[in-house]
């Protein structure tokens, strides 16, 4: 399986940004993804259709939504479709970081509609898992991600190919703190997420790439894609820069 190389700009780059920042990535990268390596770069909905234009630039890279309504169309101001995403070139769509679930409120019953209707209308979903500090310290890891896992998952179309779908694990205390978990941290927990998959994707959940997210930086990136079931990282705060992220997609 190839490497996942992931970027969530957040809400930072206006179009004309995102177009200089991928400009600068497909020059330093010379228009392709290195060797066993995909990226795809979650961009905000306002830049999304020129950022995708701009990702033309690098083969084996594509660009994502960072969220989506499950609804074909309809009176939901403020939200979009899976079909509107298509349109500006997109293919992929996050759906339950833990910005949307602990800032926004999303219950993970609702993460788990966005993801089954995204996945059922031709997106590909990255969905977000991961435990709060309080929760980890309560001994309740294990928990909080099966509920959210097996909530997230709930209602996928049984059709759905492995490569559709991509799970991200993000410890929330280390998402744009500066603290990465430690390798035995990942390793450990990614081993829990891969049991938890197999219970609810059954064979295809060894196909089906499991990313790790939260402080990723070009001085730990090679060490953390060295480690069992880490299929890819998904970056934030080191994905703005062209020459960061690049950097972390060489690692
Ligand atoms: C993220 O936004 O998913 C993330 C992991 O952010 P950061 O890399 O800044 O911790």
């Amino acid at each position: 399986m190839k490497k996942l190389m992931a970027a969530n700009w957040k809400m930072y780059k206006t179009g004309a940004e995102a177009v200089e920042t991928v400009q600068a990535m497909a020059g330093l990268l010379n228009g392709q993804a290195p060797e066993g390596r995909e990226i795809v770069i979650f961009v905000p909905f306002t830049a999304l259709e020129r950022a995708c234009g701009a990702m033309e630039a690098i083969k084996g890279a594509a660009c994502g939504a960072e969220d989506v309504y499950p609804a074909a169309e309809g009176a939901f101001t403020g939200e979009i479709s899976p079909a509107m995403i298509r349109a500006c070139g997109a293919s992929w769509v996050l759906t339950g970081h833990s910005e949307r679930r602990h800032v926004i409120g999303e219950s993970d019953s609702f993460v788990g509609e966005k993801t089954a209707f995204a996945l059922a209308n031709g997106l590909r979903v990255m969905l977000c898992i991961g435990e709060t500090l309080e929760e980890r310290e309560a001994g309740l890891l294990r928990n909080v991600l099966e509920r959210q896992l097996k909530l997230g998952l709930k209602n996928v179309p049984a059709d759905t190919p492995a490569e559709a779908l991509a799970i991200a694990y993000e410890p929330v205390w280390a998402i744009g703190t500066g603290k990465t978990a430690t390798t035995d941290d990942i390793v450990e927990t990614h081993a829990i997420c891969r049991s938890l998959m197999r219970e609810v994707l059954g064979d295809k959940a060894d196909k089906t790439p499991l990313l790790y997210g939260g402080s990723v930086k070009p001085a730990n990136a090679g060490s953390i894609l060295a480690l069992d079931n880490v299929d890819g990282v998904l970056v934030g705060g080191a994905s703005l820069k062209a020459d960061s992220f690049t950097q972390i997609i060489n690692a």
